[in-house]
């Protein structure tokens, strides 16, 4: 019933890398409902969090002042009185607020150099956001001290990717699975974290498309599964090198694409003599007869693609990992042609243009690196001479170790929440306090917000215009739906007022003034222009003319590397930084829930999502729970070598008897307290898959 509502606005869901569009319907200035319309990567399906997911813009802890650190506040921490929660902080008028933020910023940076500061961006905020915060950072921190939440999901499987292919983005869409006649899925569990790429895949199998899902959890995609891998937490190596012995050591590779596309192959071919399947098997928990199989499946398919999610990433061997995957598609000659590809599934909506958008301590837009003198050259023409320093910054995990070690002191932190995501979160807790000054631009007032100097309210997805990216390399319009609450403003406007109380004289009126701007160092933007993502609502990346819709299949022609050759790089079996023993004898993974996003912040304050999933919960084996004696709803407690969280026993036959999954979306049992901070070498990503734990009834 049009009736029903006053204006509906076109827009995309701001939760995972799906992408999908959808329209906001507007009924007295709330968003009454929601629906899904027919987007590239959607073709109008929604899942739960798109369309059930949105009234926390109206809930009534939004931030709607800016907010000052009272001088009489107590030590920084997360004693919050449920009573009076903002009772640290003082109202504060907007000159005042950005004056006081800025203003410590710049003489932390007189005082102590560039080095000192640092900002974590967000992957929640629109490209232009992403360009415009990092912009900030170099041009008015003056160093390169910036990251966001690529690197707790993906850093990984970027750096193996730009390393083998030369491009950190998919190499198709996940849409393309519908021109697959195999595709794996492994550390990912679509059904919840990417439902609406999900649906395809059932589609695909429904069809009689051989779907093989592997994973360290029985997840739900085994219901359409060909082949269901089980295998242990941590051995990904070991499983994808014995898949790939048998291609070799039969002969079932793609010799032609191999000798026409690749190089390393030699050196890949010996390395994997050492991994038959026969001896993985006992290491890996799954038989060499299975492994036989799986190989032949895919490297007989005519076309076949892979996905992949955090089970793969999230590990100190999350980049040996990537690598393995990237090689087991390029010996079956599975990249290039339509239904194959490399697609990470990237885990929320602007992921991956936030880091397009040169979020990156090492990179700027476009993945040019700092370290190039004729990429800050570039950088100097289009941003009025600005001076950009030449050393890579430091990354998420590292900028909180580098408080401890007194070399960061100020901190900006737009729309991240890192006193619920960091893992060993009480060590990031405590350096969050020990900051000489920290500024939080946010729409609540997060854990994170509880230890800020200065907050700095800010506005929701359908509160603001502006482009986002896909997991595909969809860029698609935002649009406004509804004004921010009280005196809350668009996150880009406030990055400006920063810049300018920096003394920087930025002058932007619009998002599509900055996207102009991205565009001139970009050229993955090529032929995209605001007016036709206006008018069209997405483009894709690669775009090869005006009239071009994008490309969903690349690498056809070769790879963006030497001599257009991608490469094998042979991965070696390196264990979990913290193996199981006597005191610690199970296996801890984190991750999502379909119903709550990351730290919960939002999906926690939307009624119905909250009413669907209340309580903080963790997954154990039925076989576990009755030989502790604990009944499912009763509580436990999970301890691991970082802390102890008691939590709600759920009963899941899909977690191997050895293993908890925990969801890190609550704060009250925050998973994170227990996760293992080691960081994978290349990606510097912390092995939030694996932690050696105990549990005992509470
Ligand atoms: Fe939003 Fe992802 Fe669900 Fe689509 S699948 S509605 S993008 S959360």
């Amino acid at each position: 019933d049009s009736k029903a509502f006053d204006r509906e606005v076109r827009s995309v869901c701001p939760y995972c890398g799906v992408g999908c569009q959808l329209s906001f319907k507007i009924k007295d200035e709330k968003i009454a409902w929601v629906d899904g319309v027919e987007g590239p990567a959607n073709e109008s399906r929604l899942c739960v969090k798109g369309r059930f997911g949105f009234d926390y813009i109206h809930h009534p802890h939004r931030l709607t002042k800016p907010l000052i650190r009272r001088e009489d506040a107590p030590p920084k921490g997360l004693n919050v009185d449920p009573a009076n929660p903002l009772g640290h902080f003082r109202e504060a008028t907007w000159g005042e607020a950005i004056a006081a933020a800025a203003g410590k910023f710049g003489a932390l940076k007189e005082r102590w150099g560039g080095r000192s500061v640092a900002g974590f961006g967000s992957a929640k905020c629109s490209n232009e956001e992403a360009y415009l915060f990092q912009k900030l950072i170099r041009q008015g921190f003056g160093h390169n001290n910036v990251d966001h939440c690529t690197r707790l999901c993906h850093a990984s499987s970027v750096a193996a990717l730009i390393e083998n292919v030369g491009s950190g983005a998919v190499t198709a869409t996940f849409n393309e699975i519908e021109n697959a006649d195999v595709a794996i899925v492994i550390g990912a569990n679509p059904t919840e974290n990417h439902p609406v790429a999900a649906t395809y895949f059932k589609q695909f199998a429904k069809r009689g498309g051989k779907l093989i899902v592997m994973d360290p959890r029985a997840q739900a995609l085994r219901r359409q599964a060909s082949h269901m891998l089980q295998f242990r937490p941590g051995t990904d190596v070991a499983l994808l090198n014995a898949i790939m012995h048998v291609i070799v050591e039969e002969k079932l590779y793609d010799r032609q694409y191999v000798e026409g596309f690749t190089e390393g192959f030699f050196e890949f071919r010996d390395h994997i003599k050492g991994f038959p399947p026969e001896k993985m098997a006992d290491l890996c928990g799954i038989d060499a007869g299975t492994i036989r199989d799986v190989a032949r499946t895919f490297a007989d398919a005519k076309a076949g693609m892979i996905f992949w999610g955090m089970g793969v990433s999230q590990h100190i061997h999350g980049t040996d990992n990537a690598r393995c995957l990237i090689s087991l598609a390029l010996l079956c000659g599975h990249v290039g042609r339509p239904g194959t590809g490399l697609h990470p599934l990237r885990g929320q909506n602007n992921v991956q243009g936030a880091s397009d958008a040169g979020l990156i301590p090492q990179m700027m837009p476009d993945y040019h690196p700092v370290a190039d003198a004729e990429v800050r050259d570039l950088f100097r023409h289009i941003w009025d001479g600005a001076e950009i320093s030449p050393e890579p910054g430091l990354t998420v995990v590292e900028i909180m170790d580098g408080i401890y070690r007194g070399q960061i002191r100020g901190l900006y932190v737009m729309g991240e929440n890192p006193a619920m995501s960091d893992p060993d979160v009480e060590h990031a807790r405590k350096a969050l306090a020990r900051l000489e000054h920290l500024v939080v631009q946010d729409v609540f007032l997060t854990e994170t917000a509880n230890f800020a100097d200065v907050i700095l309210p800010a506005s929701a997805w359908p509160e603001k215009t502006g482009t986002a990216t896909n997991t595909n390399r969809q860029v698609q319009m935002g649009r406004k739906a509804l004004n921010p609450p009280g005196e809350a403003r668009a996150d880009w406007r406030i990055v400006i007022d920063m810049a300018n109380a920096m003394g920087l004289d930025w002058d932007y009126d619009h998002p599509r003034e900055v996207f102009a701007e991205m565009k001139m160092s970009m050229r993955s933007l090529h032929h995209i222009t605001w007016k036709r993502l206006e008018q069209e609502n997405a483009v894709m990346y690669p775009c090869l003319s005006t009239e071009d819709p994008g490309q969903p299949v690349v690498f056809g022609d070769g790879f963006p590397r030497r001599a257009g050759r991608a490469k094998f790089t042979p991965a070696r079996v390196t264990p979990p930084a913290e193996a199981p023993d006597a005191a610690y004898p199970m296996i801890l993974t984190t991750g999502r829930q379909l119903e709550h996003w990351h730290t919960g912040s939002m999906t926690r304050r939307a009624s119905v999502l909250d009413a669907v999933e209340p309580e903080a919960n963790a997954s154990l084996h039925p076989s576990t729970l009755r030989k502790m004696g604990v009944r499912p709803g009763e509580m436990i407690r999970i301890e691991t070598r970082r802390g102890a969280i008691e939590i709600m026993a759920r009963e899941d036959r899909a977690v191997a008897p050895d293993m908890v999954f925990l969801p890190f979306a609550y704060v009250e049992a925050a998973a994170n307290v227990l996760t293992n901070p080691q960081l994978d070498p290349w990606g510097k990503i912390p092995e939030f898959k694996f932690s050696a734990c105990r549990v005992a009834p509470a």
